[in-house]
């Protein structure tokens, strides 16, 4: 019987594991199915995790933080977990090849991944001008011009973000109205350097050695092709919340999520089950960021310890 069973692998359960078994957790597994970091390895540059003063990899950032976290007794299980279902007081575990394992308490550290649109370019200009985070890679583009591109409350709220930022932000999106709450509507269109480009379609984004230098975009009503000439392109076309070891064989959830399938979780990252905790990008509210993300796994971790008693 584990003490705690940390699903995934990235920065949030990488901390937590860290936490949980430095507070005195005997038997403590994290459960990542690749290598232990969490999509910002991905990132070819991060800048924003204090402490750390240069622009970095996101493998040079991460390359530390398991033998830390793993140095006061945290295990890794490579593998890929399918299901958690909870029987009396147990949580039970089955990993994809089978194997099965048996916790006091879950955290649920998975994370979420963007979406793609699925224009021409995205893939290769991808972390070279094709971005889907304005936390971490608007500043690049300060001063700049940029495009947006979706037509949710997150596309208008990081549209908006940006504007602060960059000298005009082109809002494209492929309908003449927005699935965004009335008020994030409206402060987008107070924003005076957001123009918007809608009811287009993204035929592609183009660039050379260097990056991006523009996106192509043509009109749903005459064809009209026009080119944006900007050097970065954010995309926010919805996000997959990595929480399918929660669904149950009913078809309904393990705890309550929200109508995006993210966790719903109270201050101390316990979800509406008890002993089920949440941490990082899965979380409702998260702010998609490293540090965030860690912040989360010390949360959660100082709450299970309490919890396992
Ligand atoms: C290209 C890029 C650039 C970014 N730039 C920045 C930046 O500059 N600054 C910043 O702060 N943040 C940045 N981020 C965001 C940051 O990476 C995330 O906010 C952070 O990694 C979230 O951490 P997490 O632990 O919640 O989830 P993740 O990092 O997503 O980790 C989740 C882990 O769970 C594993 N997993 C998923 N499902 C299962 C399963 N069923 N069984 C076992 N394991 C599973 C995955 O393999 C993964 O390793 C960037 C992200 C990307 C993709």
């Amino acid at each position: 019987m584990l003490d705690l069973a940390i699903v995934g692998g990235g920065p949030a359960g990488l901390t937590a594991g860290l936490y949980a078994t430095r507070g005195g957790l005997k038997e403590v597994v994290m459960f990542e199915k690749g290598m232990p970091g969490g999509q910002i390895m991905d990132s070819s540059e991060i800048e924003n995790y204090p402490g750390q003063g240069n622009i970095m990899t996101g493998m040079e950032l991460m390359q530390n933080w398991p033998e830390q976290c793993q140095k006061f007794g945290l295990k890794h299980e490579m593998n890929q977990v399918d299901t958690i279902v909870k029987e009396g007081e147990t949580f039970k575990l089955t990993m994809v090849d089978g194997k099965e394992f048996e916790a006091k308490a879950v955290l649920m550290a998975t994370g979420s991944v963007p979406k793609k649109a699925g224009f021409a370019g995205e893939d290769k200009f991808f972390g070279r001008g094709v971005s889907t985070c304005a936390t971490c890679d608007g500043f690049f583009y300060k001063g700049k011009e940029v495009a947006v591109i979706g037509g949710g409350d997150t596309a208008l709220e990081e549209a908006v973000y940006l504007a602060k930022l960059c000298s005009k932000v082109y809002l494209v999106h492929r309908r003449d109205t927005y699935r965004a709450a009335p008020s994030t509507i409206e402060h987008m269109k107070n924003a005076e350097n957001i123009e918007e480009v809608t009811n287009v379609t993204v035929e592609e984004v183009f660039g050379d050695a260097s990056g991006v230098t523009g996106l192509k975009v043509k009109s749903k009503e005459t064809g009209e092709i026009r080119d944006l000439n900007v050097p970065g392109a954010f995309v926010f076309v919805g996000r997959d919340v990595l929480n399918a070891p929660l669904k149950q064989e009913d078809g309904s959830f393990l705890c309550d999520v929200n109508e995006q399938g993210e966790v719903i979780v109270d201050l101390k990252m316990q979800t509406s089950t008890k002993g089920l905790y949440a941490a990082g990008d899965i979380r409702i509210d998260a702010a998609k960021q490293v540090v965030c993300a860690a912040g989360d796994g010390a949360t959660a971790a100082v709450n299970i310890i309490e919890y396992v008693g």
